[in-house]
């Protein structure tokens, strides 16, 4: 997982620690660890951001030697690093929301939106399965009434988290699907319902118009954006352009586990001003994990969380 990125930390760690070092020198080994990381899918305005913000820093700290403090330098990396991300946490978030709307007597509603084969479906039984963890129970609509399939699949993966699918014909409207969950949530007091849609891009304007209607229609509190993490780049863009048709409030990066170079974990919130509310982990319903400042900056800096 990011080996790319945690290649170019290294790499800039070990350059620093064993040279003393000139301004010129820094300027250099900070360029070469800047096209790493853009040769790892860290967005240009993002690497930029880290060259400038780790040249500054260590410039202040002011010593010739950084060999005698590599705690001041990791502090330093530490620092840029933070400078970029911006963070949320999911109890205190998300969970929260859904806690004071369901004490008031009413279900909390998430849409999900995202490209097709991203791990939008898989993303949403997931976090039905963290909710269940948390003590609360959820409905998922298959708002997908396109992709033959698509009410077979969630049904499925549902089933293993014991979570009910409400689901319309092939070819249905999707925005009524959406209704018909969260009334039966009213109904039985279910504290979430959890909208999956048909995958879409965001070169797709008939979709994307459709994707506004079931938002109009189902009103949600939450609107998640699920990326996939090796699409590197393309996802800082899709979220930048679902953001302005639909609105979003945060991103779900799936396939983490896969992503072998980490630019799209590092660049993304920094981007769009969109936080990870958190990442896939693998295939299994349990692998979601919630992304905090301290653990992304541990993972990039190759030390245990
Ligand atoms: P959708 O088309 O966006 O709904 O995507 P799916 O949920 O169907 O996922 C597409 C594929 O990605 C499936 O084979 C999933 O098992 C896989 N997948 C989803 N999330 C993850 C993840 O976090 N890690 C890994 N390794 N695979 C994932």
């Amino acid at each position: 997982m990011l080996e790319g990125v945690k290649k170019a930390f290294a790499g800039l760690v070990d350059r620093i620690k064993t040279t003393t070092l000139s301004e010129s020198d820094i300027k250099k080994y900070v360029e070469d660890f800047k096209l790493q990381l853009i040769a790892s899918d860290v967005a240009v305005e993002v690497a930029e951001k880290l060259a400038m913000e780790v040249v500054e820093r260590l410039r202040m700290l002011k010593v010739p030697r950084f060999s005698e403090h590599k705690e001041a330098v990791m502090q330093v990396l530490e620092e840029s690093i933070s400078s970029v991300i911006l963070e949320v946490d999911p109890d205190s978030s998300f969970v929260n929301l859904i806690v004071s709307n369901y004490s008031l007597g009413k279900p909390t509603v998430v849409l999900f939106v995202g490209p097709n084969g991203g791990g939008k479906t898989t993303s949403v039984v997931k976090v039905s399965n963290y909710l269940k963890s948390k003590g609360l129970n959820s409905i998922i609509a298959c708002s997908d009434t396109y992709r033959a399939g698509a009410v077979e699949q969630l049904k499925g993966l549902a089933e293993r988290v014991g979570v009910r699918v409400v689901s319309h014909k092939y070819g249905g409207d999707p925005a009524a699907v959406a209704l018909d969950a969260i009334e039966a949530a009213k109904a039985a007091k279910i504290s979430t319902v959890l909208i999956d849609t048909a995958g879409r891009t965001e070169v797709d304007k008939n979709l994307l118009e459709e994707m506004r209607k079931i938002k109009r229609v189902s009103n949600p509190d939450v609107v998640i954006y699920v990326g996939d993490a090796l699409a590197g780049n393309v996802v800082v863009e899709q979220v930048r352009r679902f953001n302005e048709y639909v609105g979003i409030d945060y991103v779900i990066l799936a396939k983490l586990d896969a992503d072998t170079k980490g630019g799209s974990a590092i660049s993304v919130s920094y981007m769009t001003g969109k936080p990870i509310l958190f990442v896939g982990t693998g295939q299994g319903l349990d692998d979601l994990e919630p992304l905090n400042k301290k653990r992304l900056i541990n993972m990039v800096l190759g030390r245990a969380s």
